[in-house]
């Protein structure tokens, strides 16, 4: 088969939440570079219509969507909406989310709420919406976002935060296997720390953290949101046509030293590193 490896996604229809930044931002805009049609759904409409105006200017079709993916009648209705417009969907990237945590005896009820809301359920919800639509053609895909801390990593103030990604990757493999027989395939990204907005301070606020942090991995450096975007590309392709039910961890080895929770020099703990400077609990 002859296929253009620039152009994997000519013409599909390619559904992202929380696009608006970040990775997401990112992967909207790798999947518009390679020929994609884009859905973006997010809470901050001002960057979310900047990002679509970056695909127009790719040429592709872009519509946005101001919705928050915990409220599953609007995810509903968007969803519905969106397939009216630019037509069935053919990938789904369930990637908004937020950080922050508490040590668990400390943390505020909404708190928990909120983050499992948004990156648990929310996650649920765009899927649940999206498979009517998915499973009407074979080789479609979902990447859905977990995180390192899901499974490989952990940090002090992070159980809710943990509990949600691990959540995510549940629901991945479940799904995977539920969707093979269509060949939908169904895989969770896992990256280790990425230069974003995450936690609510910006990248700039957070410049000395990330300098810090790069010296503790293997690869040297601290993650950028086009490093994931490749990956999501790569699960959403049929280049990944045999990968369903995968953790793609994309970390820069960051987990492959038990450093993050308990630094060789232990003494140094927190002052040389900790893992919570980043995101105010979680990563
Ligand atoms: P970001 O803050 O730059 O982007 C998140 C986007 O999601 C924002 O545009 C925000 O408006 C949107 N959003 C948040 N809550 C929403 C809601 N309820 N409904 C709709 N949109 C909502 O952060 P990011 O790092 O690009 O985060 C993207 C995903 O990556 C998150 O799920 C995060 O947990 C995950 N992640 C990030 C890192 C990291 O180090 N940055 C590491 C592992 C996993």
């Amino acid at each position: 088969m002859n296929r253009d490896l620039s152009r994997r996604f000519d013409g599909k229809h390619v559904l992202i939440t929380g696009a608006a930044s970040g990775i997401g931002k990112a992967s909207a805009l790798r999947f518009a570079s390679e020929g994609a049609h884009l859905t973006i759904i997010d809470l901050n409409l001002d960057r979310a219509i900047e990002v679509v105006e970056q695909i127009k200017s790719l040429g592709c079709r872009a519509v946005v969507f101001q919705a928050d993916v915990s409220q599953p009648e609007t995810l509903r209705h968007v969803i519905d909406k969106a397939i009216k417009t630019l037509g069935d969907l053919n990938v789904v990237f369930t990637n908004a989310g937020i950080g922050g945590g508490a040590m668990v005896d400390e943390m505020p009820i909404d708190l928990w709420d909120r983050l499992i809301r948004t990156n648990l359920d929310g996650t649920f919800y765009t899927i649940k919406y999206a498979i009517p639509s998915l499973i009407k053609q074979p080789g479609n895909a979902i990447v859905t976002m977990a995180s390192s801390m899901a499974g490989w990593d952990t940090s002090l103030r992070g159980a809710a935060y943990m509990a949600s990604k691990e959540g995510v990757t549940g629901l991945t493999k479940s799904l995977a296997l539920q969707l093979a027989r269509y060949d939908v395939r169904v895989n969770a990204i896992c990256p280790g720390v990425i230069e974003t907005n995450l936690g609510g301070r910006s990248v700039e606020e957070k410049r000395e953290a990330y300098a810090k942090f790069a010296r503790h991995i293997p690869l040297g450096r601290v993650g950028q949101p086009e490093d994931v975007a490749a990956a999501v590309a790569f699960l959403a392709s049929y280049d990944a046509r045999h990968v369903t039910g995968s953790m793609l961890l994309i970390d820069g080895g960051q987990t492959l030293q038990s450093w993050s929770n308990a630094p060789v020099d232990t003494k140094a703990y927190p002052n040389e590193f900790n893992v919570d400077e980043f995101s105010g609990g979680t990563l």
